[in-house]
């Protein structure tokens, strides 16, 4: 198989953390040292097609229509390297991929983008990995990733250093409980500190930081029985709260990291404005500026309308839980 052109093409969606993640317990390895939670997310798409080929002198990334940048294409390259070393495959790849929402910029694109990748790679190299090989994998390049394989509801545990096989799993799948996130876009442009650095920077210098690891297990544990409950409230104000305390380990980092823009406390006012109204909805931000809010699908109208005439809200959207990541040769 090592002289002949060898394709196929992956599609995942990003998933929202309800349980937040911040902080790895090995850097090298990506091993995240708090469990978190997640929805994958329909709404939220990235398609990547991946062809061994053995007329390429060497590896070729495309992300949104253009070439990556060398940092893009390096972590691209990385994954692309573990596959080869367990296929023993040695040719180039040419990687295409598109992101069907905005890249970078805190709506968790490197977690579909990574998710996408791990399975059109392996598939694309003959390697038949089940979920739980590809989610380790796609742990690997990004932990977020390791969630987005799995569609609905997903849970990836803490680890410790040296965990090599550390993988996501599903709690419940999509159908399990028809909610809604409503996604409010509170700025435009990529973030300004990334996930990986904002998290090693208060690894080292929050004095909240401990802290955050010795709660987040706590609100874990709440969100996956309210899950399994479907009982919105618990889970809601779990996942405000986990929220509010990543941030507040990040905003007490040095120098600080604040991904809040204006219209991010704005929005924040409106979800709480709802509630005061009737209307549960709870809100939640990732390393970025964007808000997010979960909600019953029978509010779902009323929370986006809220939205967006929120100041400094520029689109929304409506996503519902997703698939697993799907495979096409
Ligand atoms: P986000 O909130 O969008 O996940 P991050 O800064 O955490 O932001 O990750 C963005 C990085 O993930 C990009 O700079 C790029 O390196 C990588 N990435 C995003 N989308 C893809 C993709 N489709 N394929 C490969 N890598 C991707």
């Amino acid at each position: 198989m090592n002289d002949r052109v060898t394709e196929a093409s992956a599609r995942a969606c990003a998933n929202i953390a309800l349980a937040k993640y911040w902080g790895k317990a090995d850097a090298k390895r990506n091993v995240p040292a708090v469990p978190s939670i997640s929805l994958t997310l329909d709404q939220l798409v990235t398609e990547t097609r991946v062809r061994f080929d053995p007329a390429l002198p060497s590896d070729v990334v495309r992300l949104d229509g253009r070439r990556a940048t060398a940092a893009e294409a390096e972590r691209v390259v990385t994954m692309l390297d573990r596959v080869r070393r367990e296929s023993q495959l040695r040719l180039s790849a040419h990687v295409t991929s598109h992101n069907h929402f905005p890249t970078a910029a805190g709506l968790a694109s490197s977690a579909s983008g990574f998710a996408a990748l791990a399975a059109a790679t392996c598939a694309a190299a003959g390697l038949r990995f089940n979920a739980r090989r590809l989610s380790a994998l796609a742990r690997a390049s990004s932990a977020s990733a390791a969630r987005s394989i799995y569609g609905g509801f997903v849970e990836l545990p803490a680890g410790s250093r040296g965990d090599v096989d550390l993988a996501a799993r599903q709690i419940a799948p999509p159908e399990h409980w028809n909610l809604r996130l409503v996604v409010a876009l509170t700025e435009l442009g990529e973030k300004k500190v990334g996930s990986t650095e904002g998290m090693e920077r208060s690894r080292k210098t929050s004095p909240y930081y401990q802290a955050w690891l010795d709660q987040a297990p706590k609100w874990s544990r709440k969100i996956k029985r309210a899950i399994k409950e479907r009982d919105l409230d618990t889970l809601g104000s779990a996942m405000e709260q986990s929220t509010l305390a990543f941030h507040c380990c990040a905003i007490t980092s040095d120098p600080p990291i604040l991904y809040w823009a204006p219209a991010t406390l704005a929005a924040l006012a409106t979800v709480r404005g709802l509630r005061e109204r009737g209307v549960p909805a709870w809100a939640t931000m990732d390393a970025g500026p964007h808000v997010k809010v979960l909600c019953e699908v029978g509010a779902a109208t009323r929370v986006r309308q809220a939205l967006d005439r929120t100041p400094g809200v520029t689109r929304t959207w409506v996503a519902k839980p997703g698939p697993d990541v799907e495979v096409h040769r």
